[in-house]
């Protein structure tokens, strides 16, 4: 049985699973085999070098895939500021009617991606958040718990709590992200009122992801132990896999007196991190991670993966209403 719910409809996909908008990993290979899986594949925006190589990943995206996806637009501290407002233009212009929207002040973002008859996810840590970009008029929101890779903001809540919020408070579809990586993963989501789920880091440790398979086979090998914290001192918190530059920017924020971002702008580049994926070096750059790397054993294909958890949560469902039926008896 398929697993249908309102995003699943909205989007037009098989199955309510989107694939996070990774830096340097989002590229069309892996957007593409998610959709081509049932899923949606997000092509990530400031993973290309400007909007017209952003226009060439859609083209080669759309070569790869006749089925729908999207991009990711990210809106945070940057070492070099984006053209934000170009990459959002590019996509409008060859034709990508789904957006996904992360970070702060996507106001006008959203504005212009509505104006044009786009459907905008909108990635937030807080039903405060949330709240607001539905005013805004989202169309879904994607609430990211504090398990999660990259930035879950500074409010530290997990998502089984801001889930069962999201479920009482929120007007508008959700899918849950962070901490996902299984199909326990995803019917918990299910049971927390979310239309479906934002997966990043399973999908890194896919086939078709663009990373070293020495980088999938250290995400393999971790637990949920090997993640830390970056930037909390700075109020940019980042969740990032735990190594000796991720210690070492740790380390500096500590010092009495703490550090400014210059004190360790050079070891935390993206285009440092950007190394790590290519050479497969783990101890090169700043790499993000979820604490769901614990629960990640093996390499599958984006199809085998998405097949393997809408199985999984068939079973875990049925599972369930025997278990009411029997204690009804
Ligand atoms: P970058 O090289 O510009 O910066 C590296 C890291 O330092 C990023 O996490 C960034 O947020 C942080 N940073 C930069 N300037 C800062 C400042 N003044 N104060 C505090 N922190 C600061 O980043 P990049 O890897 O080239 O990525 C480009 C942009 O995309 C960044 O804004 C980054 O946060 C964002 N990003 C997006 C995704 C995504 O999933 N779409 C994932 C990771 C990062």
């Amino acid at each position: 049985m398929p697993i249908t719910t309102p995003v699943t409809k909205l989007l037009k996909i098989r199955m309510p699973v989107v694939q996070g908008g990774m830096q340097w990993v989002g590229v069309p290979k892996l957007a593409a085999a998610v959709s081509n899986a049932g899923g949606l594949g997000l092509l990530t925006a400031l993973t290309q070098p400007n909007p017209d190589a952003l226009r060439t990943a859609i083209k080669e995206t759309r070569a790869m895939t006749s089925k729908p996806f999207g991009v990711n637009i990210t809106l945070l501290p940057s070492i070099q500021p984006p053209d934000y407002a170009g990459y959002a233009r590019a996509a409008v212009e060859e034709g990508v009617t789904i957006f996904e929207t992360a970070g702060h002040s996507p106001g006008e973002l959203i504005k212009y991606f509505k104006a044009n008859g786009c459907i905008v996810i909108h990635k937030c840590t807080t039903i405060r958040h949330a709240k607001s970009a539905a005013k805004h008029g989202v169309d879904v929101l994607s609430i990211d718990g504090f398990e999660c890779a990259g930035h879950p903001g500074e409010e530290d809540i997990g998502g089984l709590v801001l889930l069962a919020r999201a479920a009482k408070e929120l007007q508008i579809p959700y899918l849950a992200s962070g901490g996902i990586a299984d199909a326990r993963g995803f019917a918990a989501a299910l049971a927390l009122g979310a239309s479906g789920i934002n997966m990043g880091t399973r999908f890194m440790c896919t086939v078709e992801s663009p990373i070293h398979q020495k980088i999938k086979e250290k995400i393999v090998a971790s637990s949920e132990q090997d993640t830390v914290h970056i930037f909390r001192t700075l109020h940019n918190t980042a969740r990032v896999f735990k190594n000796k530059i991720s210690m070492e920017v740790v380390a500096i924020e500590r010092r009495p007196g703490g550090a400014k971002f210059e004190d360790i702008r050079e070891l935390v580049s993206g285009q440092r991190g950007r190394v790590v994926y290519e050479t497969g070096d783990p101890d090169y750059g700043i790499w993000s991670a979820g604490i769901c790397v614990g629960l990640i054993n093996d390499i599958p294909t984006c199809a085998d993966l998405l097949q393997t958890m809408e199985k999984g949560v068939e079973d875990i469902i049925s599972d369930m209403q025997l278990v009411v039926v029997k204690s009804k008896l």
